[in-house]
């Protein structure tokens, strides 16, 4: 699969940006539906989302309408000449959608999760030149990924793509779900022709975000984007805080560098961005890290409070520094480097501790 070409689909648009896919979490109704198409008629949308069939985490909110609102889906692409596009989670859904005529069918990260799932669809879907997209799992495992697009490839799928979409984390951070850029980053190494979207509106779980979200992805050379988009983004029936209006994106998309050089140098340009924006996700998770660090040695400082211990302890502090050399040693890091870097971390958690401490 690795010598295969994905991007035919992707070329044959002639778009001279980034593919944009925008529209609701989920169809509501046909109103708010055709309200929506029509105004991202006046953005960069080339496709129109809309969810119809609806995986909640809980019971009791909101499920989609279902095979009632994919009449509403061929009224868009009649209307507004977009592409239309929406989740299915099983081979039901997808004869469906099929049925129906939507031009692009993507499978939603709950569902990448379960190979007999996969399997169900790709088997419905079996030889289709439609295009079909792939979110990542919900969990951060690539193979799973790669085994989705594989089932459907065995299919006889051809016309295939990957959105990344963020992934569950236990900890808490400021994403909804953390987009651990490293994997997608790995699945564009594996298959460099596969399109990759990005999928900024699940990774934040709110608007703010979504603009920074997107430059990274771009500058990581990802195709295209996928963002949900609502006239009146508040009072969705999903996913509210995430959703922005059509003329929100257009900002965005305005705003957003794709980024080019001249011919000559393009190539060499075009690698040199793709590495920085690499450089740029590494910085960002050593930040994280070292956050993470200093929230355990807070804790730390609290427990030396408690039991009136001192916060210098040159043992144990010897041994931790000796470890580090060591161990940057076997990565090809410099004694001097590693301790540089440590020492300068001790004093910042030493200064962490003693706020504590004072307190
Ligand atoms: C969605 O796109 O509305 C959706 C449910 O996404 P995900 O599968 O990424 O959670
Ligand atoms: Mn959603």
């Amino acid at each position: 699969m690795e010598s295969v070409d994905f991007s035919t689909w992707l070329k044959k648009m002639e778009l001279n940006h980034p593919l944009v896919i925008a529209g609701p979490c989920s169809a509501e109704t046909e109103e708010q539906v055709l309200k929506i198409a029509h105004q991202l008629k006046e953005t960069d949308a080339t496709v129109f989302r809309a969810g119809i069939w609806k995986p909640r985490t809980r019971p009791g909110n909101f499920e989609g309408n279902g095979v009632k609102a994919l009449p509403w889906m061929a009224k868009v692409k009649e209307e507004t000449g977009m592409l239309t596009t929406v989740e299915v989670a099983n081979a039901e859904h997808a004869k469906l959608a099929l049925e129906f005529d939507i031009d692009i069918i993507w499978i939603g990260a709950r569902t990448t999760v379960n190979p007999f799932a996969v399997q169900e669809i790709a088997d419905a879907l079996a030889g289709t030149d439609k295009i079909v997209l792939v979110k990542n799992p919900i969990n951060p495992d690539l193979e799973l990924w790669i085994g989705a697009i594989e089932r459907l490839h065995t299919m006889g799928i051809k016309n295939l793509g990957a959105i990344h979409r963020g992934f569950s984390s236990f900890k808490k951070t400021k994403y909804r779900n953390t987009p651990q850029w490293q994997i997608p980053i790995a699945l564009k190494q594996r298959f460099p022709t596969l399109p990759i979207i990005n999928d900024p509106s699940h990774i934040c779980g709110e608007r703010e975000g979504i603009f920074d979200v997107c430059q990274t992805s771009l500058d990581l050379k990802f195709e295209g984007l996928m963002i949900e988009t609502h006239f009146d983004p508040d009072n969705a029936w999903s996913d509210a805080k995430q959703q922005i209006t059509p003329a929100r994106l257009n900002e965005i998309t305005e705003e957003l560098k794709v980024r080019k050089g001249r011919v000559e140098e393009k190539d060499s340009l075009d690698k040199l961005n793709n590495l920085r924006a690499q450089i740029n996700v590494l910085d960002k998770q050593l930040i994280d890290l070292l956050a993470d660090r200093m929230d355990v040695v807070e804790n730390i400082g609290k427990v030396k409070k408690e039991s009136n211990v001192a916060i210098l302890q040159r043992s144990r502090w010897s041994e931790v520094m000796q470890g580090m050399v060591n161990e940057g040693k076997q990565n090809g890091l410099s004694e001097d480097f590693i301790e540089k870097i440590f020492k300068s971390i001790h004093q910042e958690s030493i200064e962490h501790q003693e706020k504590i401490v004072n307190s």
